[in-house]
């Protein structure tokens, strides 16, 4: 080994060695981050488990995690599942979904280029907003998904994506339209493609969103 690798190494340890016995000399049994945080996907499912964190897991059919490419450049983020995605499983698969698809393609990607995801992670009863404690149940779930993927861009679908991430109250007319950022990733808030077909004419405000993200993206990691 590199003799100055090797120094820097025992250098290393050694402090860490110290800073173990500190602690226990403090009676700390076990260290702040003693939790280790899931390092893939697949890691973060398991810890979901059969969820039951929340009153949602009660009247859902499908806990609806998430699905596209670990590595994307880019992740869509909405608010919940609908009926359609509590019955198969997978997001955005209702008639927003197929919008948000069409979103997809205009930008030149496919949808297993990205990934998709939600706030929350179980249908909501009659599609109502998730309550501010279902999204603290599932937050930390959905930050470990983005902490695992690191895309450039976070795509933020609607106003309780953008608000969670964002951490803020401010509406959607407001957020959309620039970057903001979440743990240093770039996010962009656009209005949710269920508000694009109740309300087409505002399609074209989201459209200029979805180039600034395709330039961004472009770019490439941070
Ligand atoms: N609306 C969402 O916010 N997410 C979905 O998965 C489907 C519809």
């Amino acid at each position: 080994m590199n003799p100055n690798l090797r120094t820097e190494l025992l250098r290393v340890v050694g402090q860490l060695r110290s800073y173990v016995l500190y602690h226990k000399e403090l009676g700390l049994e076990a260290l702040p981050w003693s939790k280790r945080s899931p390092q893939t996907l697949r890691e973060v499912r398991e810890k979901l488990g059969d969820c039951q964190r929340c009153r949602l897991s009660r009247t859902r059919k499908s806990l609806v995690f998430g699905e596209g490419n670990e590595k994307a450049r880019l992740v869509f983020v909405g608010e919940g599942p609908g009926y359609e995605e509590d019955l198969q499983g997978r997001p955005f698969v209702g008639k927003a979904g197929q919008l948000l698809t069409r979103i997809i393609d205009a930008m030149s990607m496919k949808r297993d280029h990205v990934y998709i995801t939600n706030v929350v992670k179980c249908r909501p009863p009659q599609n109502r907003s998730p309550w501010p404690d279902e999204i603290a149940c599932c937050y930390p779930f959905l930050a470990n998904q983005l902490r695992i993927i690191q895309p450039t861009v976070i795509c933020a679908l609607g106003s309780a994506a953008a608000q969670t991430l964002l951490d803020t109250n401010a509406g959607i007319t407001t957020l959309r339209g620039t970057f903001h950022t979440w743990e240093g990733i770039k996010v962009m808030p656009t209005f949710h493609p269920a508000y694009l077909l109740r309300n087409p004419e505002r399609k074209g405000e989201t459209w200029e969103d979805m180039k600034a993200v395709q330039k961004e993206v472009a770019k490439g990691p941070r």
